[in-house]
């Protein structure tokens, strides 16, 4: 999609500390990161929020998951992580092309803020 900034990051248009990429997944490291592992894992395809999901979509989240907690398990992260996607404009969404956050590496707050 035109305007969107993780597709560009996804076609090399704009650079990003890629640590894993298939032909389905990208994840790379947040710009400003909140815990020493804040990694992003997208969809290659461009899909907006959850709120845009169907259920053709149901293997690509699994596979967005997943790669979430195989980079964590890779980076010995075995006290505990946090994988979220932020929806809309009350949960902080920026971008608006799906993104979990792995969080990891420090002990989270709960509830968040
Ligand atoms: P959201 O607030 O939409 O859930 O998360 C967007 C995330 O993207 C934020 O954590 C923000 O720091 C990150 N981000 C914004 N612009 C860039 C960028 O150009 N490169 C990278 N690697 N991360 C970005
Ligand atoms: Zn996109």
């Amino acid at each position: 999609m035109a305007d969107c900034l993780f597709c560009k990051i996804i076609e090399r248009q704009i650079p990003a500390s890629i640590v894993y990429e298939d032909d389905r997944v990208l994840a790379f490291n947040d710009i400003n990161p909140q815990a020493p592992t804040h990694v992003l894992v997208v969809p290659k395809r461009h899909i907006a929020s959850l709120d845009e999901l169907s259920q053709g979509d149901d293997e690509i989240v699994g596979e967005v998951v997943r790669r979430a907690a195989a980079i964590a398990k890779e980076r010995g992260i075995t006290a505990g992580y946090r994988t979220v996607f932020n929806t809309n404009r009350d949960a902080g969404q920026t971008v608006f092309h799906i993104h979990l956050h792995l969080l990891g590496g420090r002990s989270l707050h709960w509830p968040p803020g």
